[in-house]
């Protein structure tokens, strides 16, 4: 079987052929470095790490794009109110941006061009988009596209093109543009721009980007030095990007090289935080680091996050975490077993190869699953097969375990939920040692708050306390 994905653009499940094979490049929308990125993003995060897993499985050579928006309407604004210059605002939301995708095992793209070094990709993508009669300069001194040249406007998210312009109406005294519909590409530098150092001068008037020219300019930048084309073969993001942000990186980007900008669309659903016990339990559940900080492993998170299909709604609750976590835990057992029996298998005789060939099954199984537009869920319904045919297998006889290993870990390299051990280095028992002697001294002066939030940053690193009368003992688990 080949793999098959949905494309936005056709709404079908359409075989995979990129533009160049083996070569796919790929472009995801980044974070808005404003604030500590959602949950949400990082689920539509995850779901393109499984694609670029999958992509990987399969035998492209993946070239990974993605974006970070270090200046747009929320930056400047964030920066402004935080009496910040814009660089000075977003470094810290850049750096956690990194620790948190690490932290879900989210494989590094590529590149991360970042909006405030590719201005000159803009301004450039401004100018030819005026020479071909697309954009204009409003009455404003803002330019905007001039969405009625564009035939093609309104395809991806199937919108329907008189609604459209009712719809906006509404807001069309506001705007000196000639179409209600027009968008910005540049907008002319507004005080607070200058303010916190949000504004660049071009041919067609001092100012700055609109958001959705920085993703065109961005990603057609990097394939046309790279690769010298100006299409790439899948762009992601979630579904609240399909409009107005991919419509117009859309109309944008073909308006100027006549090219398609992206051969399919993926869009991945979003991610509710429900449930009352949740949220008296988790209070502030919001971003990537609140899991860590209340000592959430990521090897739960992500088989939580492949257990519902990235075109489905994904409810974040505690017993699916609950169910995640123990899940995982199995996956770590069944990986040690396997490991210890592969070493005696070695030397001993070979038995029984029942083993080796469930584990064949399981990894066709698990491919043929992600081929079939990423189910994941079916993916790791299969795995949990195997973990229970392997373990009947392991109690009845020998053999087999070395090959079954190994493609075992092979799976483990898309999905990447195993367990981490945990090497107790000298540093890190060290680490744990002044985390006991803080947790004692916060404990000696009744603040339990901070005693609490010791156990559960050990908790996350797999480092279980026991308050016993000689003392607080401690163990990686
Ligand atoms: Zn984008």
């Amino acid at each position: 079987m080949t793999l098959s994905l949905h494309n936005t653009l056709t709404r079908r499940v359409e075989p995979f052929q990129p533009l160049v094979p083996p070569r796919v490049t790929l472009y995801t929308c980044g974070p808005t470095v404003w604030n500590y990125a959602h949950i949400g993003n990082f689920r539509t995060f995850l779901f393109e790490d499984l694609l670029r897993r999958h992509l990987e499985f399969s035998g492209y050579e993946v070239f990974h794009i993605m974006n970070l928006t270090d200046v747009d309407d929320r930056t400047i604004k964030a920066a402004a109110a935080a009496g910040k210059r814009l660089a000075e605002h977003t470094a810290p939301f850049v750096e956690a941006f990194f620790e948190d995708s690490e932290y879900l095992r989210i494989r590094p793209a590529h590149v991360y061009p970042r909006a405030t070094e590719s201005v000159p990709a803009m301004v450039a993508l401004v100018e030819r988009l005026l020479e071909r009669g697309v954009a204009y300069k409003g009455e404003d001194g803002s330019v905007y596209f001039a969405i009625g040249k564009f035939p093609g406007y309104g395809r991806l998210s199937n919108l329907d093109r008189r609604e459209l312009k009712v719809g906006a109406r509404v807001a069309s005294d506001e705007y000196k543009k000639d179409d209600p519909r027009d968008f910005a590409l540049w907008k002319k530098a507004e005080p607070i721009d200058e303010q916190v150092g949000a504004a660049w001068d071009a041919p067609f008037g001092r100012g700055r980007p609109g958001w959705h020219l920085e993703c065109s300019a961005m990603s057609l930048d990097e394939v046309r030095r790279r690769f010298a084309v100006e299409t790439l073969d899948i762009h992601a993001g979630g579904v609240d990007l399909i409009f107005p942000h991919h419509e117009d990186e859309i109309a944008q980007s073909e308006a100027a090289t006549g090219c398609p900008f992206a051969r399919y669309w993926l869009h991945g659903e979003f991610l509710n935080v429900r449930g009352t016990k949740m949220s008296k339990r988790f209070g502030n559940f919001l971003t990537a680091r609140d899991l860590r900080d209340q000592g959430v492993n990521a090897a739960a998170v992500r088989p939580l996050v492949w257990q519902t299909h990235y075109r489905q709604p994904l409810d974040l609750n505690d017993e699916a975490l609950e169910g995640a976590r123990q899940g995982v835990k199995r996956l770590g057992e069944l990986h040690e077993r396997l490991r210890e029996r592969g070493r005696s298998d070695s030397a001993g005789p070979a038995g029984t190869e029942v083993l080796a060939g469930l584990s064949r099954d399981v990894a066709r199984d698990v491919a043929a699953a992600l081929d079939d537009d990423l189910n994941a869920p079916q993916a790791v319904a299969t795995v949990f097969d195997f973990v229970r045919a392997a373990n009947r297998e392991l109690d009845r006889a020998a053999g087999g375990a070395a090959t079954a290993l190994a493609t075992f870990e092979r799976i483990m390299g898309v999905l990447d939920v195993l367990p981490t051990p945990r090497a107790l280095t000298p540093e890190f028992r060290r680490w744990i040692e002044e985390q006991l002697a803080a947790r004692e001294r916060a404990r000696k002066t009744k603040d339990f708050e901070e005693a609490d939030r010791i156990r559960v940053e050990l908790r996350a690193r797999d480092v279980e306390l026991e308050d016993t009368p000689s003392g607080t003992k401690w163990r990686v688990l």
